[in-house]
């Protein structure tokens, strides 16, 4: 699962219109420092079962109970900051005064990253309340919370966590030449250096044909007797409190599982929290990877590495999520017109292949967004984590379509596309056709793109070597921008009608040549490969437009600097044009021609272009990241108990929803 922060949504995806969304909901929550809170809505979720609901209803339970595990694998002093900023934020009788508003916003913050680092650069944050101010708000707290979140016995070492800049300043350092653990700030090891542990891993290290992730769920810790201790974490064990909620809800959720495969991946799930057997874990792995016919489905437990300094233990985190099975129809259509596709493109024959198999792409609706999905959260799924999982067994590959189209929704009239756009038309079309295109695109690329074409024989696939990932990713973007506008889409039924691929075209070429770069500080290079492969495409198209008629050309009206699209038919053509040469790099691998390319358009930004661009994109005050708050599902029950129906509500605040989380899905002591 790849956690991608907004700026990437702002600019990689659509950013207006979408239809199909309920108006009545409010998508623009809260806003501080660089952080906005958004809502989602669960399209759909009416149209599931009352066992597929309460399946929901159950594993979402069983996501909130393990909010905890993360705050402390974050940072071991985050439940008590957060636990006495939140009995502070409840019990302070001033709730106009100036320093608790600053509170407040540190608070905000604290729950947006679950703790007390920047969710995305690691960094530590600083309050901006006084000390002083903070030591006699410390007084309203009753003086059992004095000693259970530890100030009667750490006072000062509390007071130095909140507001030197120099303790814990780094959740995970990832710097060359340093001690990786002793200067992280995060919880994963204790009293060890980098050596010891990485000592420790090389005596434990797993090498049979199927190996146990040994470290994934477990701390390493140096005993006052100078021990490595394991703590794994299962009931019973470290977070063993929160696991067992976790559990609770499991054992409910299997007994209205839909399929048996599912209550096989839910079974093993239950004893992999219970004993922390790491051969369970496999096999869970293994039954959640098998299970493709059940409508709802979720990931609940330690998965992703990030947090880890040595990349071997999992964060904890859960997203439930359940088919859309429109927006699914849509991928299975492409998949099954692969070959047609194929045989049509404007590569040379000798490029294509003979019998091509789409790859069908799942499309998700996300129902609850759990530990580390959580406020902040990825727009894709790809697990499991396991190589060689994935090599015998396969992955699950989802977009999550209903966190796409939030941010779609959110970012509407946030003034992005009337900035860059060249008139009022293109803003209108966006807001038409940009959720649609975007997604259409990305089906292209992902379903179909990545999959055409074929190596000439004794063509290595790595003989492009650091070009590859850039010209893979401009062949699959350049077979969908070629497809999205062939009349064949429409009579797929997948496009409205045959005006909509402009915007996807503009888009394109407003964000390759321009508004991309707001990513990119002043005077540096692009270095991503999806960043390098969108500016190769619209620089490449500036550079060999038609003289006397340009397809596609730089203006400046009232000042500003504008892409202005004059012939769209002309545009196509062009990336046809592309298309072919790129695939012919790829099809003979060709690495200088490669190298040429990426050099002359992908990587060099225009510096001119480029400051005009910051600055313009800063007057527009968007914040870089954004999270999100659930919906809340209450289960309706007739006289004997019985669930009827499951409710969803999508009114809860911000801080309403942090608080009442703290108050019924906080099972864990302060320090664990
Ligand atoms: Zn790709």
């Amino acid at each position: 699962m790849k956690k991608t922060n907004i700026m990437i949504c702002l600019v990689g995806m659509c950013l207006l219109g979408c239809q199909n969304q309920n108006n009545k909901i409010q998508y623009n929550v809260d806003r501080f420092y660089d952080l906005e809170v958004l809502r989602y809505d669960v399209p759909d979720f009416d149209q599931l079962t009352l066992q597929q609901k309460t399946l929901v209803y159950y594993l979402t339970e069983a996501a909130l109970q393990g909010r905890d595990i993360l705050y402390d694998q974050n940072c071991k002093y985050n439940l008590a900051i957060r636990r006495t900023l939140e009995s502070i934020y409840t019990a302070y009788p001033d709730k106009q005064d100036e320093q608790f508003l600053l509170m407040e916003k540190y608070l905000k913050r604290v729950w947006f990253s679950n703790g007390i680092h920047h969710h995305y650069s690691e960094d530590k944050f600083l309050p901006e309340f006084t000390q002083e101010w903070f030591g006699k708000a410390l007084l309203s707290l009753s003086s059992e919370e004095w000693v259970e979140y530890g100030w009667q016995d750490n006072y000062d070492t509390l007071m130095a966590v909140v507001f030197d800049p120099d303790v814990l300043a780094k959740k995970v350092n990832q710097a060359d030449g340093v001690d990786l653990l002793l200067t992280s700030a995060n919880n994963y090891y204790e009293g060890l250096t980098q050596k010891e542990a990485e000592q420790w891993y090389a005596a434990h290290k797993d090498n049979s044909p199927e190996p146990l992730w040994i470290g994934l769920n477990s701390k390493l810790v140096k005993t006052a007797e100078g021990k490595i201790e394991e703590r794994v974490f299962h009931v019973g064990g470290l977070y063993g409190e929160a696991l067992e909620k976790v559990v609770y809800w499991l054992e409910k959720a299997k007994e209205v599982a839909e399929t048996d495969e599912q209550r096989l991946v839910i079974e093993k799930l239950i004893d992999f929290n219970k004993t922390g057997d790491l051969k369970t874990f496999n096999e869970y792995a293994i039954a959640w990877v098998r299970d493709l016919n059940s409508r709802v489905d979720f990931v609940n437990g330690f998965t992703e590495v990030y947090g880890d300094p040595l990349g071997i233990t999992g964060a904890w985190e859960s997203m439930v999520n359940f088919k859309n099975i429109e927006a699914t129809k849509r991928t299975t259509i492409l998949a099954e017109n692969a070959q047609w596709f194929e045989d049509n493109s404007p590569t040379a024959n000798e490029y294509k292949k003979e019998t091509v198999k789409g790859v069908s792409a799942k499309v998700i609706n996300a129902a609850i967004l759990g530990g580390d999905c959580y406020p902040s959260t990825p727009i894709g799924i790809n697990l499991p984590n396991a190589n060689w999982i994935r090599k015998e067994y396969g992955s699950k590959s989802v977009t999550i379509e209903n966190i796409t189209a939030a941010y779609d929704k959110a970012a509407q009239g946030n003034g992005f596309n009337e900035e860059f756009m060249f008139s009022d038309e293109e803003v209108k079309a966006a807001k038409r056709y940009g959720a649609l295109t975007d997604n259409c695109h990305t089906d292209l690329h992902e379903c179909l793109g990545h999959g055409s074409g074929k190596l000439l024989p004794g063509v290595s696939k790595d003989a492009l070597r650091e070009h590859a990932s850039t010209i893979e990713e401009s062949r699959a973007d350049l077979f969908g921008l070629y497809y999205i506008a062939d009349p064949k889409m429409v009579e797929l039924g997948i496009l409205p009608d045959k005006e909509a691929y402009k915007t996807a075209y503009y888009k394109q070429m407003m964000n390759g040549a321009m508004t991309q770069l707001v990513r990119i500080e002043p005077g540096k290079d692009i270095e991503e490969a999806h960043m390098r492969n969108r500016q190769l495409i619209a620089n490449w198209v500036l550079e060999h437009t038609d003289d006397a008629n340009p397809e596609v050309e730089w203006v400046r009206k009232e000042g500003k600097l504008y892409l202005k699209v004059n012939d769209y038919e002309g545009l196509r053509r062009l990336y046809g044009e592309l298309l072919a040469i790129i695939q012919q790099v790829t099809s003979t691998g060709d690495y200088a021609k490669a190298k040429e390319l990426v050099e002359t358009y992908a990587v060099k930004v225009d510096p001119k272009i480029h400051q005009e661009v910051l600055e313009r994109y800063k007057k527009l005050n968007l914040a870089p990241y954004k999270g999100f708050v659930n919906p809340v599902y209450t289960p309706v029950t007739d006289d004997s108990g019985n669930i009827t129906d499951i409710k969803v509500d999508y009114s809860e605040g911000y801080a309403e929803q942090h608080l009442r989380y703290s108050r019924d899905y906080s099972p864990l002591p302060t320090y664990n």
